[in-house]
């Protein structure tokens, strides 16, 4: 293939890239790096440097690079019809099997599932349908939404105001009022270093109740939250903490949005987290996972309980106002379908659960003991190195040192990619389910030898 050696030039001259410092970029300051190739858990660029990506793109990838049976499923998608949309009764056969599979897979008390395209904008359906519903049950002041700081679901209007993480809201006018947020469950970050576990999980619902008291349950409608907390910090919730908050919840009839993005479809070793943490969801996100990124697809998984609703509101006011040209893109269905069956096949939720395991193990083994090294943590495929100038004394680095972009770019060099966590200094690893034992032992060593090499 003839190499256009421009590319880095057009690139710095056209493209808009998502999430980048954009001035430094333009000013070619930051590596621009084309990407070509990929099999397994390893990625190739355009210099043929290959890279095992520990991080499945942005946690995504779930089934690996190269899996043919996901990229012949999308070309024969595309040549027998690569587009009908969805709207007033209209399917086809890949976005009906789809979603039988994934009602298949979800939580019994599930009843609905509506394809779009991203995390976001399926965050953005999850809101609407709230609205909605308490709207058709005549309850028009109940619609504050409650997040929690650190929380990701997304970055438009509402996504963006749901998300917990300051680089989101500052100078977008975010986030919007009918947004609040709760304290983060991250027990690492405790205010009170003597809070037990326990006592922390109570904290948290206790802040929680404080918060539904001083806005009042009649003007909230529901609560948004990850399984386990993901562009926040890798973090998994303190024991307890789910059952603590789903009981605040319910008490004040307040309906629960479970982000399963990052978590649904095998990350955590389970097929979707709320098996794994035994949440009750009222609706699911899901997206990255459901076609392990092959084409863009996302869905908003609805329960009975709210369904019954939906369908009252459109016997009074006529067809739900709410759709896509795009909403069940067949290829991106069609991917999906060949996306879990593959995962079925190759057994990979219980190689999430097992790797993931070993993984940390490994990790722990070697860093646990590094006087930089404050927390090692993850659950299933997600994992996460925190680092501390001084673990004695619980003294975080001064966050103008990069610590951990210095660690990534250390491990890149060295052909791993890792995820410099934007908000505090933490390394993050999700790699693609298809991980062997080896595998990880190399992510570990290429942690390792990075953190000594900046670090000491
Ligand atoms: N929700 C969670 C938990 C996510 O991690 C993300 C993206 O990382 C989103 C929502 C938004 O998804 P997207 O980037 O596809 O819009």
């Amino acid at each position: 293939m003839l190499r256009n050696d421009q590319l880095a030039e057009w690139d710095r001259e056209n493209f808009f890239h998502a999430s980048t410092h954009l001035a430094q970029h333009a000013r070619g300051e930051t590596p621009s790096r084309i990407i070509t190739g990929g099999s397994g858990v390893y990625i190739e660029d355009r210099d043929g440097k290959r890279l095992l990506d520990a991080f499945a793109g942005l946690y995504c990838v779930n089934a690996g690079y190269g899996q043919s049976e996901i990229t012949d499923a999308i070309a024969d998608q595309a040549r027998e019809l690569a587009y009908y949309h969805a709207y007033a009764g209209h399917g086809t056969e890949a976005s009906i099997t789809l979603a039988k599979m994934v009602l298949d897979r979800a939580p019994s008390h599930m009843s609905k599932v509506y394809f779009g395209l991203s995390g976001s904008d399926a965050n953005e359906t999850n809101i609407k349908l709230v609205w909605y519903y308490n709207n058709i049950l005549n309850r028009p002041e109940k619609k504050k939404i409650i997040s929690r700081w650190r929380g990701y679901h997304g970055s438009g209007l509402m996504t963006g105001s749901l998300t917990g993480l300051d680089l989101f809201h500052k100078k977008f006018d975010l986030p919007l009022n009918q947004v609040i947020h709760t304290e983060a469950p991250y027990y690492f970050r405790r205010a009170d270093r003597t809070m037990s576990e326990a006592a922390f999980t109570a904290h948290c619902a206790a802040e929680l109740e404080a918060l539904i008291e001083r806005e009042g349950a009649d003007t909230i409608a529901a609560f948004i939250g990850e399984p386990v907390l993901g562009t926040g910090g890798i973090v998994p919730p303190p024991a307890g903490y789910w059952d603590a908050i789903q009981t605040v919840l319910r008490k004040h009839d307040i309906l629960l949005i479970v982000d399963e993005v990052i978590t649904g479809f095998g990350r955590l070793g389970t097929m979707f987290a709320s098996d794994h943490y035994g949440l009750q969801p009222d609706l699911m996100t899901i997206a990255k996972g459901l076609t392990s990124a092959y084409a863009p697809l996302s869905g908003s998984i609805v329960s009975d309980k709210m369904w019954k609703v939906l369908e009252k509101g459109t016997d009074e006011y006529g067809p739900i106002g709410h759709g896509w040209t795009y909403s069940a893109h067949p290829i991106g269905a069609a991917a999906g379908v060949a996306n879990l069956k593959l995962i079925d096949a190759l057994g990979l939720v219980a190689n999430a659960k097992n790797v993931g395991a070993y993984l940390l193990d490994a990790m722990r083994d070697a860093l646990g003991t590094h006087p930089n090294v404050g927390d090692i943590r993850g659950s299933g495929l997600l994992c996460a190195v925190e680092l501390v100038e001084d673990r004695e004394k619980h003294l975080l680095f001064d966050s103008s040192r990069k610590v951990n972009a210095l660690i990534v770019a250390e491990m890149q060099s060295n052909g791993v990619i890792a995820r410099a966590m934007p908000q505090a200094d933490i390394v993050g690893f999700a790699p693609p389910f298809c991980l062997s034992e080896d595998e990880a032992d190399v992510v570990v060593k290429a942690t390792q030898n990075a953190i000594r090499t900046v670090l000491g």
